[in-house]
């Protein structure tokens, strides 16, 4: 079976919203494993699942409580407890209002590390900063997007694709 078979399809989808107008939960099997989407407003969709890694996207735009029932990270966040020390949570998300960023804070209440990557031309560890990343501009100063590249912040030697794919794969 292909990874493409495995993605539900409109008819899928139109089927899951004619059962039930309010459904948020879409859940696969795998080879090895199964993976369960949730929307921020009905967390409660995952009673009875365990999880062991548990990623939250957008997390700045979720709701403080989901149908009363409190913060929809921590209702999922207790549906690891079968695994303790062996789950991860990711939250991930832009930062939004500074005093009111649920990722801001989650990022204060961490270890903070950063991820480091290295330069294939010069070998200098850096975080990458969107700052660095360069784009060439057509006759009327507009932005061609297909010319965006990664430059070093020591050397400033671009980063191919694929240099830039090898270095995240050995962050530090
Ligand atoms: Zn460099």
């Amino acid at each position: 079976m292909n990874a493409q078979s495995e993605r539900p399809t409109a008819m899928g989808q139109a089927e899951a919203k004619s059962r039930d107008a309010g459904a948020t939960l879409t859940h696969k099997r795998f080879p090895g494993g199964h993976i369960t989407l949730v929307g921020a407003n009905s967390p409660t969709n995952l009673a009875m699942r365990p999880i062991r890694l548990l990623v939250c996207d957008e997390i700045d735009k979720y709701p403080l409580s989901a149908g009363g029932e409190g913060s929809p990270i921590d209702l999922a966040e207790e549906r690891q407890a079968e695994f303790k020390a062996n789950s991860l949570t990711v939250l991930a998300c832009s930062p939004t209002v500074a005093g009111r960023s649920a990722i801001a804070a989650s990022y204060e209440e961490s270890d903070q590390r950063k991820a480091f990557v290295c330069c294939p031309h010069c070998s200098t560890w850096q975080l990458m900063e969107w700052e660095q990343v360069r784009f060439d501009k057509d006759d009327d100063g507009k932005i061609i997007a297909s010319t965006a590249r990664y430059e070093c912040v020591s050397c400033e030697r671009p980063w191919s694709e694929a240099q830039r794919l090898a270095a995240l794969r050995r962050i530090e």
